[in-house]
């Protein structure tokens, strides 16, 4: 093929596939665009998806009627003016790709007005091209509808997964945006049903209340740190609160929602010695620092960012959880269950011998050989001998594979044992786990619960598998909705529901096991599939050989 300049449609068809990955990247663009207006209330109106329309309203500038059709051109901003403003940046877009960008491809109404104008302009483009032009009536502010995304791409439609999958990461989104600007009032409308709404109060443990409920926002302490030119604030969890998933992590800077490893793990590291394994912090940080000291321009969706000064970043974010924690009159207190005290130690538990000494294995079993038990060790693992050496089997892990093959099996043979409660659960969702709920409610009856709307983002609990943990229910179906909505995990949705459970209906490490229990649970494992290994494919367990016993002792080389 001989090189060529390509056609500005192909340019700009590449281009918005950059910006618009999918519907969420559009509802993200406009809802910048409406915050870098100055707007107080911004109403986010979603059908199926998004992928029917988007439409996002503002009370903010508008845009005047002179510059309307430039704000469609390509690189058109009215953010900054040369280079020195690009070091400076406070606007969440500065690039003026966007509206080009998704009138490129899909069919694009916006209709604005700004203070100074006695009517507003309306355009009506499609590819790019106007196709109508009018003024019409409509207070100071301006609404985007977006119809029809990827109706001109259709390749990218079929990528798209469910509208209630679309939904989820939209709500996810606007909740953000909602954490980071608790002074805007927000309305998310997805398919007619209201969403979120926050009240605008500028109250950050309001929304916090309004998108991971109450008991969330009456814990959550105060993050306060002013250092020089960078101030960190925010909210976060203590120790006693803390969910199994990364998702309750929010970090902005400079107002921007950004996802960074390196946040991440400063926080978590504040939490070190506070938290299960497994377990994460629910945190709303907001940074600020001289813009200078920052690089935004790393990708169009300005999800990423550089620090010129990351470990310095790293120290701070620390240091500020650090103290709120040390003010959490819990955190001192509670510590995970793990240590092996000198009483445990000295127990004459960790050898008996005075039970039935050897195991029969009952079906023809994956390598697992006949053990004898002779102890646990840290309330944490099983000590067995074996016809070659030593086993150290991992009870949490080693339940976690009974529990799972277990549920995956009632599940295949439609014989799911279901517990009706007697006393039905209220539980409250966010707006990103009531998405999930929606699109996972059939598969997750498949596997014993009854869920039933109870209005305003509360559902019933009205039965669940009668195999799972009967405490801590509410917990139990957190956990699980992340799970179901993690993109992370390629497995199919029966895989991760049954994986969800298991892992958090087991026998915890740090529980003690009488001599019977701990050979049931041999018996047990042994039935299983795959007795070596946990469904997250860590092992269950470690054998010693003989050969390595002797040879770690000296007796051979
Ligand atoms: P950018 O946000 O990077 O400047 P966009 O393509 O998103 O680029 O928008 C182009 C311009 O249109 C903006 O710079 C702004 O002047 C104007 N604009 C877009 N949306 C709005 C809005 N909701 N209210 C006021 N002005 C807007
Ligand atoms: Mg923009």
């Amino acid at each position: 093929m001989t090189i060529k300049v390509l056609e500005p449609d192909i340019v700009a068809k590449i281009a918005a596939g950059e910006v618009i990955e999918r519907p969420v990247s559009v509802v993200k663009e406009l809802v910048e665009n409406s915050l870098d207006a100055g707007a107080t209330q911004i109403t986010i109106d979603v059908q199926a998806g998004g992928v029917e329309q988007i439409k996002v309203s503002d009370n903010g500038t508008g845009i005047p009627v002179s510059e309307l059709e430039i704000a469609f051109h390509r690189y058109a901003t009215s953010k900054i003016n040369d280079l020195s403003d690009l070091e400076k940046i406070t606007s969440l877009g500065f690039r003026g790709e966007a509206l080009p960008s998704i009138a490129a491809v899909t069919e694009v109404e916006i209709i604005t007005r700004t203070s100074s104008e006695v009517v507003s302009s309306y355009l009506r483009l499609r590819k790019g091209e106007i196709i109508e032009r009018e003024s019409r009536a409509r207070p100071q502010g301006t609404t985007v509808t977006v119809h029809h995304l990827f109706r001109f791409l259709p390749a990218r439609l079929k990528f798209l997964k469910s509208v209630n999958t679309e939904n989820s990461h939209i709500a996810h989104l606007v909740s953000q945006y909602a954490l980071a600007f608790p002074e805007v009032k927000f309305n998310l409308i997805l398919d007619k049903r209201l969403s979120l709404r926050t009240t605008g109060d500028g109250e950050l443990r309001e929304v916090i209340g309004e998108i991971y409920g109450l008991e969330i926002a009456q814990n959550v302490l105060k993050v306060e740190q002013v250092d020089g030119l960078t101030k960190i604030n925010g909210l976060t969890s203590p120790p006693s609160l803390s969910r199994s998933s990364r998702n309750y992590l929010s970090f902005f800077v400079n107002r921007r929602w950004v996802r960074s490893p390196l946040l991440t793990r400063a926080t978590e590291e504040a939490y070190h010695g506070l938290l299960m394994d497994g377990q994460h912090p629910i945190s709303v940080i907001n940074i600020f620092v001289p813009s200078r000291e920052l690089d935004v321009n790393i990708h169009p969706a300005k999800a990423q960012i550089k620090f010129c000064q990351d470990q310095e970043i790293f120290n701070r974010i620390h240091k500020a959880i650090k103290e709120a924690l040390a003010r959490s009159p819990i955190a001192s207190s509670k510590s995970v269950p793990f240590s092996l005290s000198s009483e445990q130690w000295q127990s004459p538990r960790l050898i008996m011998d005075n039970e039935p000494a050897f195991v029969i294995a009952q079906l023809p079993t994956i390598e697992l050989p006949v053990l004898r038990i002779l102890g646990q060790l840290s309330n944490t693992y099983i000590v067995a001998e074996g016809p070659d050496g030593l086993y150290l089997i991992d009870q949490h892990a080693a339940h976690e594979r009974i529990l799972y093959d277990r549920i995956l099996a009632q599940w295949a043979q439609k014989e799911v044992e279901v517990q009706g409660l007697l006393h039905p659960i209220t539980m409250e969702l966010s707006p990103r786990e009531e998405e999930t709920l929606r699109a996972s409610k059939e598969f997750l009856f498949e596997f014993g619960f009854t869920i039933e709307p109870f209005g305003n983002r509360s559902y019933v609990i009205r039965a669940i598998p009668a195999l799972m943990a009967k405490s801590n229910i509410i917990e139990i179906i957190t956990a699980l909705l992340d799970k179901l909505a993690s993109k992370d995990s390629p497995n199919p949705w029966e895989e991760k529901i049954a994986q969800s459970l298991a892992c958090h209906g087991t026998i915890r490490a740090g529980q003690q096991l009488s001599n019977k229990e701990m050979l049931e649970l041999i018996k047990q494992l042994e039935q299983t599939k795959q007795p070596r290994t946990c469904p997250h494919g860590r092992p269950t367990m470690i054998h010693l050989s003989s050969h390595q016993l002797e040879k770690q002792f000296g007796r051979i080389n």
